[in-house]
């Protein structure tokens, strides 16, 4: 066992690693597009040649690399591990900044630029725990894989999808922690921490709606835009039926297990029938936007984003084609939502299906779920774990044998509210605090479950 000394050695060291390679990330221009992931990948190649490991930098397309390193276990009884991530970042508009967002420059101990939360935080902290545990020696019972992916910002097309079909066994690992969950979210004076192990689908659907051509001089009734009114209001009142996959399932029956009372009731209430029933839930005390969120992780869901159609002011258009946003629990059929959704707009409109992404779902019945929850246990005793589903997308589905744990924890502060808006916003910042917190959990978790 380490003693006290040398624990906070190693904490202040991997604190100090992960604010420095911070910096160095930041300092990079991996702006997607067009990415130049290269970049990154090159300046990790340095840092971990200074260290004497080895790793390969493989590319979809010229810059749009991806850097995988590997630590071999010294006795092999598991699967590897891998610490994952995206270096490319979303553009920025510089003049609304008040730092230069590729300076990496520390202000008030918040670390400055574009990915400090999207996600090259995380991508230092994880090359900070990789550097501690390969001069540590720790005798590994499982390989630790380090991989940053290009291109997770546009897809993944240039980045995991891409080393997955054509690399993997570079990235064959059982388990994986990723970007996404993490945040304290506190329930009733509880504090809850979300760990991510499930993602919706997309589906992107093109609505089509037809009507009679003529000139607008002259008012028609069956024109396009009339049938656009139709479908569009069919779309809105209709509420897809609620559905429990199970990490929601788990999530809620951890939630009424803690909380007990009122709460307890209104889930088993909800859980008791088939289809599950969203009134009782309605009636959790949550935010309003916290509601919002767990009723769109309850079922599928359809937006329209995009409109085009009609091309003079004196015409009246034949087709007006709106393109739906629509979004799938992990396992639906892409093809019988589309025929759900057709059944809704019913003769107003087709609705065909452009690009589907089936969603994924890692188990939270798993040694490394476990060894999440034992580590926060240690590190925040006052904090409990529950598993959550995102609805929006990382690179998770886009490696389908690897289980993907989205967890990068945060101490519950008055920090939290800023960060939301900053992630592909304007100013995002890092406080330095929070950046040491994700790293030691990151470390002792890794630490633990690769030599155990
Ligand atoms: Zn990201």
């Amino acid at each position: 066992m380490p003693t006290v000394a040398d624990d906070s050695a190693l904490q202040t060291s991997l604190r100090d690693e992960a604010i420095t390679l911070l910096q160095g990330l930041l300092r990079l221009d991996t702006q997607t597009p067009p990415g130049n992931e290269r970049l990154a990948a090159d300046w990790i190649a340095e840092v971990l040649d200074r260290e004497g490991i080895p790793c390969d930098i493989v590319e979809a397309a010229p810059t749009r690399a991806t850097i995988v390193s590997r630590l071999k276990a010294t006795n092999s009884t598991g699967r590897p591990v891998m610490l994952m991530g995206h270096t490319d970042v979303v553009t920025v508009e510089r003049d609304k900044w008040d730092r230069d967002p590729f300076g990496g420059e520390i202000v008030d101990n918040f670390v400055y630029g574009r990915g400090a939360l999207d996600m090259k935080g995380q991508v230092a902290a994880n090359l900070a725990v990789f550097l501690a545990i390969k001069r540590a020696a720790l005798p590994l019972t499982r390989d630790v894989i380090f991989c940053a992916f290009a291109d997770e910002e546009e897809g993944g097309i240039y980045g995991a999808e891409w080393v997955w079909n054509n690399h993997r066994h570079l990235i064959d690992a059982e388990f994986a922690i990723n970007e996404g969950g993490g945040e304290p979210i506190t329930i009733a004076g509880v504090e809850f921490i979300g760990c991510q192990v499930a993602e919706k689908g997309s589906a992107r659907l093109k609505l089509t709606v037809t009507g009679r051509p003529g000139h607008a001089s002259v008012p028609l009734n069956d024109t396009a835009f009339r049938n656009l009114g139709i479908a569009l209001e069919r779309l809105h009142a209709w509420e897809p039926p609620t559905v429990i996959v199970p990490p929601i399932r788990v999530m809620l029956k951890n939630i009424a297990g803690v909380l007990g009372g009122e709460a307890r009731s209104l889930i088993e209430e909800a859980l008791a029938i088939d289809p599950p029933a969203w009134e009782p839930l309605s009636k959790l005390p949550l935010t309003d936007d916290e509601l919002r969120s767990l009723h769109a992780r309850t079922r599928n869901t359809v937006v329209p984003t995009m409109i085009n159609g009609g091309s003079r002011i004196n015409v009246i258009p034949s087709e007006i084609v709106v393109d739906v946003d629509g979004r799938t629990l992990p396992g639906e059929d892409p093809e019988a939502f589309r025929q759900a959704v057709q059944a809704v707009v019913g003769d107003a409109a087709t609705i065909e299906l452009v690009i589907p992404a089936t969603g994924t779902a890692a188990d939270v019945e798993s040694p490394f779920y476990d060894a999440i929850r034992d580590t926060l246990a240690r590190i925040a005793p006052d904090a409990h774990l529950m598993p959550t589903m995102s609805s929006g997308g990382t690179d998770a589905p886009l490696i389908p044998g690897v289980k993907v744990y989205g967890f990068f924890p945060f101490p519950p502060s008055d920090r939290l509210a800023i960060y939301e808006p900053l992630v592909h916003g304007h100013n995002e910042r890092i406080h330095v605090d929070d950046l040491a917190y994700a790293t030691r959990f990151i470390h002792d978790l890794i630490a633990t479950f690769a030599t155990s």
